[in-house]
């Protein structure tokens, strides 16, 4: 399979927090926890469109100042989501700071917000030429698992105890298209911008006897399928692609029941390893993970791949053993 995301940790396991998971042929990112993003290039950072937020620790939340300084006089909005209590928190940062002249901007930027509350969510538009005063109350709305959708992809959140509300969450591809190199060249087609708008005919159900106009770079004038003889001949549809977030996490029963069937299945999970098994005691009472608790729920969810990350620094230098551990966990209960 041809993955369409491509996650990969900003920082090293010592250092904060954070998943960049930027999507392939297109100009655009999700970002799982703004920790330090320093390790990002502005480039990468302006493709972000939509922000989720485990929790307000320093380590998970510090980056909104740089995502926000980079993002300010764009015409973009950038969606935030976070557990209980964020917009509270993202109403504290943008009071710290002073925007007479924002008004001003020729490209206002628009945050809106989403906390996530047991079984509701409330979100709230802050938006620049406002001086990011909110216009509006909270609009509140149900939530039942999924906090962002669109026909290609939806984000999941489940909320985990870290001592305070944290939200484990996914990504999930609805299914992935996987082009035919063959089917291609059979109709005389070659790769450009079209597929994508293919694919998103796809996602979105169109009827698959509508007519479907090609633009191929190799062609001199549009060419027209019936869609679903189209995808017949050059795609093939495989299960999408899930990437799995959790950290911060105390190994309790319910934490445990939860991550198992929220990861599930997962084609990459991210999980938190902070702490070595002998310092078990002090990851429960710091309500972290074990690199083998986090190994046993990598192995439990069925998930093909994972990856610790979060690192107590009282391992630097031993960050070894912490793989080790986790590795062997995971090839135990497999
Ligand atoms: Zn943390
Ligand atoms: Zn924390």
């Amino acid at each position: 399979m041809r993955p369409s995301f491509h996650p990969r940790l900003i920082n090293g396991p010592f250092n904060d927090p954070g998943l960049f998971i930027p999507f392939v042929f297109q100009n655009r990112a999700l970002i799982f926890d703004t920790g330090d993003i320093n390790g990002l290039s502005a480039k990468d950072i302006l493709k972000i469109s939509h922000a989720f937020v485990t929790h307000a620790h320093m380590d998970h939340f510090i980056g909104f100042d740089p995502l926000l300084r980079i993002m300010l006089g764009r015409e973009k909005t950038l969606s935030l989501f976070g557990p209980a209590g964020f917009l509270k928190n993202v109403e504290a940062k943008l009071s710290g700071y002073t925007w007479n002249l924002a008004e001003k901007y020729n490209y206002p930027l628009c945050l809106q917000v989403t906390e996530v509350q047991g079984d509701f969510t409330l979100s709230r538009e802050y938006r620049c030429r406002d001086r990011f005063e909110p216009q509006q109350d909270p609009v509140k709305q149900t939530f039942d698992g999924i906090l962002y959708s669109e026909p290609a992809f939806r984000v999941s959140a489940v909320i985990l105890d870290h001592r305070i509300p944290c939200l484990g969450l996914s990504v999930k591809e609805r299914f992935h298209v996987n082009i035919i190199k063959e089917g291609l060249n059979r109709l005389g087609l070659e790769r450009g911008s079209w597929l994508s708008e293919f694919k998103q005919a796809l996602y979105r159900r169109t009827d698959p006897a509508a007519l479907f106009e090609v633009n191929s770079p190799g062609l001199a004038d549009k060419k027209k399928f019936e869609l679903g003889d189209l995808a017949g001949q050059i795609a093939r549809i495989t299960p999408g692609q899930k990437i799995t977030y959790v950290t911060d996490v105390v190994n309790s029963d319910s934490n445990r029941k939860k991550i198992l069937e929220f990861a599930r299945d997962s084609d990459h999970l991210f999980i938190e390893a902070a702490f070595l098994h002998k310092d078990r005691d002090l990851a429960n009472k710091k309500y972290h993970l074990t690199a083998r608790q986090a190994g046993e729920l990598a192995a439990g969810a069925g998930a093909k791949q994972f990856s610790i990350f979060h690192f107590s620094p009282r391992y630097t230098d031993q960050e070894s053993l912490l793989y080790k551990e986790a590795d062997e966990a995971y090839k135990l209960y497999a």
